[in-house]
C-alpha cells in the first residue's frame, strides 16, 4: 500500500492505494472484499458511521422531494435545523454554510462586524494558538499562522496574533486595544488531540469579559457528540459568544453552521454574508437526521461511557508497550496516542491488522471510531492495536 499519485488529481494528498467500495457500520470494504474497522471516519466526519438507515433514507426522501432552492426564499430543514442547533447550544442565532473552513471564514468578518458595528473598527484582532487548525482558506491558514499550512501563500491575512498553547503570560500580552476576538479549538484535532483543559475555557471566558471580546470555538472536529457531549466545551463551564461546526454535522454529507448569540451576530446584517449552497434542503435534512440520532435519550451518555472504555484499554496498552505508545490523550470518542516510532510507521502497522486511524501533529495517531462504535468492536480495535504494537516492538 504505497502513496499512489494519480495523474488527474493535484498531489496535494499522499494517499494510501485504497480503494472503498462501501461501508457498513464501523467497518468498509474495499474493492478486493477486504473489511476494514473504520477508526478514521473521514476524519472526524462519519459520526454515525456508513449507510446508517435513518441518515439513507433521509437523504433518500430529501433527494425525491427538493435539493436547492437558495436562501432568497424559506427552507424549512434550514429553520428546523437552526432551531434544534439554539434549542440545545448557548446560542441565539445560527448561519449555515458547507464546510469548516468556510465556518471560520464567517466567524472572522463576524468578530471584525462586530467591533466595527459598535463603533470599534480599530478592533480587528483575533489571538489564535500554536498547534491550531482551522481549514485551508487564506483567514484560515493565517488564523493558524504554522508554517506548514502558510509556506508560499503570502500575503497572509492581517490581524492574528498567535501565542503559544498552554502559555497564559503570552496570551495577556497579546491582548490589546486592537483585539476583537479569541479563536480556539477546545480540543486540537490536528494539532495532535491537545485538550483545553476546562479551568483555562473558563479562563479564557473571564479573559474575553474583562476586555470586551468575543470568544470564538472551532468545534468543527470535537463538537457533535464526539466527546460525549454534544459540545466539547459542554465538558466546562465556559460558554463561547460564537461557535463553527462542520465535519460531525452532515455524518458525511457537506455541512456547516456558526451558531453565535445575538449580541456577538449584531454585526450580521442582511447583505453582510451569504452563501449559494449553504443550508440547502440535502444537507438540512440530512443534519437533522444526525440530531435525531444524537439527541436520542442515552445517545451522548452511550459515547462518553465508550471513551472512558476506550482510554483505559489504550492506557492499558500504552503501559504494555512501552516503546510504542508514550501517551494516551483525548476525551470520549477522540482520541489519540502519542507514538515513539513515526505515526505513519504505526498507521501502516494497524493497516496490516486491519485497523484505519488518521494521523496529527506532534507524532500521534488519532482513533476516531464511529460514535456508533460497539463494545466488541472497541475490543477488536484494541486487539489490532495490540498485535501492531507487538510487532513493531520485536523489529
Ligand atoms: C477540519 C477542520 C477545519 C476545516 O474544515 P473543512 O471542512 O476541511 O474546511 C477547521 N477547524 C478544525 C478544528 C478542523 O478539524
Amino acid at each position: 500500500m504505497q502513496n499512489a499519485p494519480i495523474a488527474s488529481l493535484m498531489p496535494v494528498y499522499k494517499r494510501v492505494d485504497l480503494t472503498f467500495s462501501h461501508g457498513e457500520g464501523s467497518w468498509l470494504v474495499d474493492t478486493a472484499g477486504r473489511r476494514w474497522l473504520d477508526f478514521a471516519s473521514g476524519i472526524a466526519v462519519t459520526g454515525l458511521g456508513h449507510g446508517h438507515p435513518h441518515l439513507v433514507r433521509t437523504l433518500q426522501d430529501q433527494a425525491a422531494r427538493l435539493w436547492h432552492v437558495s436562501n432568497l426564499w424559506r427552507i424549512e430543514p434550514l429553520e428546523r435545523l437552526a432551531d434544534r442547533l439554539v434549542a440545545h447550544s448557548f446560542a441565539d442565532t445560527v448561519f449555515v454554510g458547507n464546510s469548516g473552513t468556510e465556518m471560520i471564514e464567517g466567524c472572522i468578518k463576524l468578530a471584525r462586524r462586530f467591533h466595527w458595528a459598535a463603533g470599534r473598527p480599530e478592533r480587528y484582532r483575533i489571538v489564535t494558538f500554536e498547534g491550531a487548525f482551522h481549514g485551508r482558506t487564506m483567514g484560515a491558514i493565517s488564523a493558524a499562522g504554522s508554517a506548514k499550512l502558510t509556506e508560499g501563500c503570502a500575503p497572509l491575512l492581517e490581524g492574528f496574533d498567535h501565542v503559544p498553547f498552554g502559555d497564559h503570560e503570552a496570551l495577556h500580552r497579546a491582548i490589546g486595544p486592537e483585539t476583537a476576538a479569541i479563536l480556539i479549538e477546545p480540543i486540537q484535532g490536528e494539532g495532535g488531540i491537545r485538550v483545553v483543559p476546562p479551568q483555562c475555557l473558563e479562563g479564557l471566558r473571564a479573559l474575553c469579559d474583562a476586555h470586551d471580546l468575543l470568544l470564538i470555538f472551532d468545534e468543527v472536529q470535537c463538537g457533535l457528540g464526539r466527546t460525549g457531549k454534544l459540545f466539547a466545551h459542554e465538558w466546562s463551564n465556559a460558554r463561547p459568544d460564537v461557535m463553527a461546526l462542520a465535519k460531525g454535522l452532515g455524518g458525511g454529507f457537506p455541512i456547516g453552521a456558526i451558531l453565535a448569540t445575538a449580541r456577538a451576530a449584531s454585526g450580521m446584517t442582511a447583505g453582510s454574508h451569504g452563501s449559494t449552497f449553504g443550508g440547502n434542503p440535502l444537507a438540512c435534512a440530512v443534519a437533522n437526521a444526525v440530531l435525531d440520532v444524537m439527541l436520542a435519550d442515552g445517545f451522548l451518555a452511550d459515547v462518553a461511557r465508550k471513551g472512558e472504555l476506550l482510554r483505559a484499554r489504550l492506557s492499558a496498552l500504552a503501559e504494555a508497550h512501552p516503546a510504542v505508545i508514550a501517551e494516551v490523550r483525548g476525551k470520549g470518542l477522540l482520541a489519540g496516542i502519542r507514538t515513539l516510532p513515526s505515526n505513519a510507521d504505526v498507521a501502516a502497522a494497524l493497516r496490516e491488522e486491519g485497523l484505519l486511524t488518521v494521523a496529527a501533529a506532534d507524532n500521534v495517531l488519532r482513533l476516531l471510531p464511529p460514535l456508533t462504535i460497539t463494545e466488541e468492536e472497541i475490543g477488536l480495535a484494541t486487539a489490532a492495536i495490540d498485535a501492531a504494537c507487538r510487532r513493531l516492538a520485536a523489529a
